[in-house]
């Protein structure tokens, strides 16, 4: 590979990568406001200016390609003098009020005005006014004033949503954003212009002013809004989510998330319709009960039922831990092959960018995990069937609402002898259910999903349900902090009272003389990896930040809406 000097040290690139790319891949950072690695050049905001052997001039790093032989300093006098002045220009007009800015913490623009301006200003003229509360679009706030004309939010609207909604009008420093007119940015991408803008002059209208980015902790997740599985970073503060960022992974997202992940996804969490006790029905009214007592009414009245009178429908929403142990549970405890998960899809949501028709995390990991019917069991349709016909007297259902799904078997379920629901939150199926068991949300434990392309992804505890050592699955702080967990440990905020399924199933086995014994999630997936072909050679540090490939070649079929 050809190699240049940059600072004294020679690295080597790739042919055609410019000076701001090659210096990238090898651990050097060269300033930048305007250049982004899946935006084209723009060259506009010149900080990565840079000094060339044998070049008259200081040349953006940005634009200027890599030749064999080239030596570039990026921290000459010349260069410094250069970033001074850049930053004094950006600086002019700029209203300089961090202290109210959500960007403040995170910004590019304050970080370089301690690193690479002189610190303080010439400026005594009366600065340039613009708006300071536009509504670019339902989701998006804009700041004239704060805004550097990088041209990125124009750039990233183009080039990656596909959808040209905004511009710049007038010239100098009356310059600013708009959309076109009669458009509004609502692109199903339009929130990434926000972690994209160098400043804050986009930003969020749900998360503005709810939270100063220093008062958070933030920790590595996965969306669950459709099998995509975007990388994301989940912003709590007190033990409430406030917000979902994009983490960059090439494999999966790049450094986009759709806005429906970024908005929709953990409402639940926080929500007031969270199931915070098990529950038992008792002369037909849903009454709180401890967890001993509805672990043991679950179990003696699951013993009434023979085998092929119980069906067990697992979840796409749930872990592969989770789901592994609902297959278990149905086949080694109930006995029942009569084992099937509902598939969510919904074609409209699909796009060439990252929106999968599958609109849950995990159905390739349920099905792997082993929720699917035996030879001779039930799959979904024929469960609902022999519900209808009485023959099913017992529904075990984990994480999902039948009833919404199926509304034209509302009756027949809502006549069931014992319907058992794991759920998070309230729903026209716990509505019905005789014994409700509270359910973590995938923001409280810990597990693994399989991505539409078969990439098995880590998600992790980030809010605290009741007992800390719950949430914590067992996990010392040392490897919870390893796997990228900046766990909200103090947290003051409520704790709702909820476990992860595997575990509510491991309890219930013991009650019922079975034998599922563990006592963390990683365990669960010990065993997992070395009974399911698919999985195997995987374990957790495997798995690491940026997810695993299965071995196993994976075909996406989708069956039932
Ligand atoms: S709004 Fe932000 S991203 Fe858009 S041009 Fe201005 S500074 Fe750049
Ligand atoms: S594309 Fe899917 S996984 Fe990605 S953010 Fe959107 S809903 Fe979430």
């Amino acid at each position: 590979m050809p190699n240049i000097n940059i600072d004294g040290s020679s690295i080597e690139f790739k042919q055609g990568q410019t000076i701001i790319e090659a210096a990238r891949d090898s651990g050097i950072t060269i300033p930048h406001f305007c250049w982004h690695p899946k935006l084209s050049v723009s060259g506009n905001c010149r900080i990565c200016l840079v000094e060339v052997e044998k070049m008259p001039k200081l040349v953006i790093a940005c634009s200027t390609l890599a030749s064999e032989g080239m030596v570039v300093y990026t921290k000459s006098e010349k260069v410094i003098a250069a970033q001074n002045a850049v930053m004094e220009f950006l600086l002019i007009n700029h209203p300089l009020d961090c202290p109210i800015c959500d960007e403040a913490g995170e910004c590019k623009l304050q970080d370089y005005a301690y690193k690479y301006s002189v610190g303080e200003s010439r400026f005594v003229e009366e600065k340039v006014h613009k708006d300071k509360r536009v509504a670019l679009g339902p989701r998006v706030m804009f700041d004239g004033e704060r805004c550097i004309s990088c041209s990125r939010c124009i750039r990233f609207c183009d080039e990656i949503a596909k959808d040209p909604e905004l511009t710049f009008v007038k010239r100098g420093d009356r310059v600013t954003i708009v959309t076109y007119p009669g458009e509004e940015m609502d692109n199903p991408y339009s929130m990434n212009t926000i972690d994209i803008c160098p400043v804050g002059a986009l930003t969020s209208r749900d998360f503005r002013f709810k939270a100063r980015v220093w008062d958070m902790s933030s920790t590595n997740s996965i969306c669950n809004g459709c099998s995509r599985g975007c990388n994301t970073e989940i912003w709590v503060r007190n033990n409430k989510i406030l917000r979902l960022t994009p983490r960059h992974n090439e494999a999966v997202n790049s450094y986009w998330m759709c806005d429906h992940g970024r908005l929709d996804t953990f409402k639940n969490v926080n929500a007031e319709d969270r199931i915070n006790s098990p529950q038992l029905r008792k002369d037909g009214q849903l009454l709180e009960a401890s967890w001993d007592e509805a672990i043991e009414e679950a179990a003696s009245k699951l013993k009434s039922f023979n085998k092929d009178q119980v069906a067990v429908i697992g979840s796409p929403v749930a872990t592969n831990e989770d789901n592994y142990l609902v297959s278990k549970f149905a086949r080694t405890v109930l006995q029942t092959g009569n084992l099937d998960f509902i598939r969510h899809t919904n074609p409209d949501f699909a796009d060439d960018i990252l929106r999968t028709e599958d609109v849950t995390p995990n159905s390739t990991g349920a099905e792997l995990a082993g929720v699917q019917p035996s030879k001779s069991g039930l799959d979904i349709q024929g469960i609902l069937k022999a519900i209808k016909e009485k023959k099913i007297k017992a529904i075990y259902l984990i994480e999902d609402d039948i009833v919404e799904s199926f509304p034209e078997f509302e009756n027949a379920i809502a006549a069931l002898d014992l319907f058992i629901v794991h759920s998070s939150n309230q729903n026209k199926s716990t509505a019905l259910a005789d014994v409700i068991f509270p359910a973590a949300t995938y923001a409280e434990k810990n597990g693994t999903f399989v991505n539409v392309e078969g990439i098995v992804q880590r998600i992790r505890p980030a809010v605290s349900v009741a007992e800390q050592d719950r949430a914590l699955d067992g996990m010392s702080m040392s490897r919870l902090d390893k796997f990228g967990t900046k766990y909200d440990r103090w947290a003051s905020g409520k704790k709702i009272n909820a476990l992860p399924t595997w575990k509510i199933l491991t309890s219930l086995a013991k009650a019922m003389g079975g034998k599922l014994k563990f006592s963390m999630a990683e365990n669960v997936f010990e065993e997992l990896s070395n009974t399911v072909e698919a999985f195997k050679g995987l374990d957790y540090d495997v798995i690491g930040e940026l997810g695993s490939k299965l071995k196993t070649e994976i075909k996406n079929n989708i069956k039932v809406s």
